[in-house]
C-alpha cells in the first residue's frame, strides 16, 4: 500500500535494521548502553543542547518536559491545537496536576505575543504560577518564523518563564530554511524531536536541555515507565536516520508541493498550500470523502478519513506514489461526473 496518512507510517530500511541488528547494547538504564549514550551525545550537540535523554516517544518526550518544568498548580502556555495540549490526553493534567493555559494558534502556526503576555499571570495567590512557554515546529507542516521564536523566547525571559520547543518535525524546518537545525533550538530551554515520522526510525524521541534539566528529567522517565533496557538497538536506527534521512527530507517537501500543484488542477477539490511534508485536501462533502478514500484503498492508496483530508510524503512515497494518487483522483472525479 501506498501510504500518505502519515510519515509515522515508514518502515525500517534493509540497511537501518542492520545497524539495529549489529549494535554494541547495555543496560541503558544503569546507563550502559553505549550507542545510546553516543546517540544522545551527537543529538544535544545537534540541537546545540547540553543533554540528551533517548525516550520511547514523542509524547513521553513532552510530558517528561513538563513534569520537569513545572510542579503542581504551575501553569504552561501552549497553542490550543499544539500537540503538547490537545493531543497528548491531558497527561500534564491528570499525571502532572500541571494547569495548561491554551491559546488560540495564529494562521501561520505561532502564538499571538501580545496574547501570549497577556495570559502570563502576575504573582498573586489567586493565580497559577505560570512557568513555561511551550511553542512547536513544524505546526501542520508549517514552519515557524525564526525571528518570531527569538521574540517569544525573549518575552519568556522578560517574565521568568522557561522555554520548551517540541521540535518533532524541527528537522524539517531546517531543511525546508536551510539552516542548521541547532539555530532554531539552540535558544530554548528544552527541545523534543521525534525520529520515528519523517527521519523514518521505527520507535524513539530525544528530549533535549541542560545537563542539570536531564539529570531531572531522567527521574520523571523512569517513573512514567520509559526507562529502556538494550535500546542501542533503538538508537542505531535513529544513528542511521540522522545519518541519511535529514537532507532527503527536502524530496518529501518536493514531493508534497507537486501534489499540491497537480491537486490544485482538480475542481472538485479545495487544496490548501503545502508546507514541508504536508497537504490538506477538503472534499465537496463527507460521503464524496469517503467514496473517495474506499475507491483509492482498491487501488493500493491510503488517505486518512474525513472531509478535510491529511496528506503526508514521507521517505517510502516516490513522485511516482504522487502522480498515482493524482491520476487515481482523476479516474474517481470522472466515474463520479
Ligand atoms: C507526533 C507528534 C508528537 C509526538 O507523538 P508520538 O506519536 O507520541 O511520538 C509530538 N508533537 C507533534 C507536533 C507531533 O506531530
Amino acid at each position: 500500500m501506498i501510504d500518505f496518512r502519515s510519515d509515522t507510517v515508514t518502515r525500517p530500511s534493509a540497511a537501518m535494521r542492520q545497524c539495529m541488528s549489529l549494535a554494541e547494547v547495555g543496560d541503558d538504564v544503569y546507563g550502559d548502553d553505549p550507542t545510546v549514550n553516543a546517540l544522545e551525545a551527537r543529538v544535544a550537540d545537534l540541537l546545540g543542547q547540553e543533554a540528551a535523554m533517548l525516550v520511547p516517544s514523542g509524547t513521553q518526550s513532552n510530558l517528561i518536559a513538563l513534569l520537569t518544568h513545572c510542579g503542581r498548580g504551575d501553569e504552561y502556555i501552549v497553542g490550543q491545537q499544539y500537540h503538547t495540549y490537545l493531543y497528548e490526553s491531558g497527561g500534564a493534567a491528570s499525571l502532572g496536576s500541571i494547569v495548561p493555559q491554551p491559546i488560540a494558534v495564529s494562521a501561520d502556526g505561532s502564538l499571538d505575543l501580545a496574547l501570549v503576555a497577556a495570559h502570563i499571570k502576575p504573582k498573586d495567590m489567586h493565580f497559577a504560577r505560570s512557568r513555561l512557554l511551550s511553542l512547536e515546529n513544524t505546526h501542520l507542516g508549517k514552519v515557524i518564523s525564526p525571528v518570531y521564536l527569538k521574540q517569544a523566547i525573549a518575552l519568556a525571559k522578560q517574565h521568568g518563564l522557561s522555554t520548551h520547543l517540541d521540535g518533532a518535525r524541527v528537522m524539517n524546518a531546517a531543511v525546508a530554511q536551510g539552516v542548521a537545525v541547532g539555530s532554531i533550538t539552540q535558544d530554548f530551554d528544552t527541545v523534543s524531536l521525534c525520529c520515528s515520522k519523517g527521519l523514518g526510525a521505527p520507535v524513539g524521541s530525544l528530549l533535549c536541555g541542560s545537563s542539570a534539566f536531564i539529570q531531572e528529567a531522567r527521574r520523571w522517565r523512569k517513573m512514567v515507565g520509559g526507562g529502556m533496557r538494550q535500546s542501542g538497538i533503538l538508537a542505531a536506527a535513529i544513528n542511521y536516520a540522522l545519518d541519511h534521512h535529514v537532507d532527503r527530507l527536502a524530496q518529501d517537501h518536493e514531493h508534497a508541493a507537486l501534489l499540491q500543484a497537480q491537486l490544485s488542477e482538480l475542481a472538485e477539490l479545495k487544496v490548501e498550500s503545502a508546507h514541508t511534508n504536508m497537504l490538506y485536501v477538503s472534499f465537496a462533502s463527507a460521503d464524496t470523502a469517503h467514496a473517495a478514500a474506499s475507491y483509492l484503498r482498491e487501488q493500493g492508496i491510503l488517505i486518512a478519513s474525513g472531509q478535510r483530508v491529511r496528506m503526508v510524503t514521507h521517505l517510502d512515497i516516490a513522485r511516482a506514489d504522487v502522480l498515482n494518487l493524482v491520476q487515481s483522483l482523476k479516474t474517481f472525479f470522472k466515474a463520479q461526473r
